[in-house]
């Protein structure tokens, strides 16, 4: 008999929450039903990466890489992630460059090895059942771990082919002429021969997002000089 009482526990919500949850019930020996809306895990986002920060400054460093955060979740995934060891940092009066003293874990999330897949499958190989194009209403005793209903961000993305970015780099620019109001846009390398940048505004903004990051691209020295001219090799939001 499983620990809830011979019930199946259903989470609504295929995210990392939802699949964070999924995996410590079933390790609880709970029976676990995932309902994801979409066709497959990892597809609320097009291939991205993003920053995890670890959770509190004491957190010691030899305990705040990607893997070791996650084991204190109870989470043991396989995934995609690389380490930052340089960070790019442009105001809007000034550029300059900090080497962090501790690596900043850029994970993959959505599609192929990303962290929700790796999720998944440790989902999987504990048992958790998984119902895809599943929106059922929820009842009680279900998980709800749906995402967020609304967001102030809007953001569009261009992908570049470019090997010169330092791989072990990323760039964050906080330009309120290009990134309104208080928002960013940052450049990631993909892979060997591809960065990306984003250009992130507030929803008011929405409109302008793609104009204002070509216009960052044109205008921003720091920018042209990474860029040098090139066109876009595809484009995200
Ligand atoms: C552009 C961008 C950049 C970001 N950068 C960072 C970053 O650098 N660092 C960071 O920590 N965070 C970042 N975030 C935020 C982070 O991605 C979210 O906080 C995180 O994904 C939340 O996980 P979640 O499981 O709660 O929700 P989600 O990842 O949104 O997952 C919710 C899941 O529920 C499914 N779903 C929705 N409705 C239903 C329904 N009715 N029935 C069944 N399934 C449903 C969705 O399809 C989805 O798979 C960023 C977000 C965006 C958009």
């Amino acid at each position: 008999m499983s620990n809830n009482g011979g019930t199946t526990r259903r989470i609504i919500g295929g995210g990392l929450s939802g699949l964070a949850a999924a995996i410590n019930f079933a390790k609880n020996d709970e029976s676990v039903e995932v309902h994801e809306a979409r066709k497959d895990i990892g597809m609320q986002f097009h291939p991205n990466y993003q920053v995890l920060l670890k959770e509190s400054p004491e957190t010691p460093a030899s305990e705040s890489g990607a893997t070791s955060y996650l084991n204190r979740w109870g989470l043991n995934p396989q995934f995609q992630y690389k380490d930052a060891k340089k960070f790019l940092c442009c105001t809007q009066k000034r550029d300059f460059t900090i080497s962090l003293k501790e690596p900043l874990p850029l994970i993959l999330r959505g599609g192929e090895n990303s962290l929700e897949r790796g999720l998944a499958k440790e989902a999987q190989d504990l048992g958790v059942d998984f119902h895809f194009k599943s929106r059922p209403k929820a009842r009680p005793g279900d998980i709800m771990s749906a995402g967020s209903y609304r967001t102030d961000m809007a953001a569009f993305g261009a992908y570049y082919e470019n090997s010169d970015f330092p791989r072990d780099q990323f760039l964050y620019m906080h330009d309120e002429k290009y990134s309104p109001r208080g928002w960013y846009l940052y450049i990631i390398p993909m892979d060997k021969d591809t960065i990306k940048v984003m250009n992130c505004c507030s929803k008011p903004h929405a409109k302008k997002v793609k104009k204002l990051l070509y216009k960052a691209v044109e205008e921003r020295p720091v920018l042209r000089d990474i860029i040098d001219g090139a066109k876009p090799t595809g484009t995200v939001g």
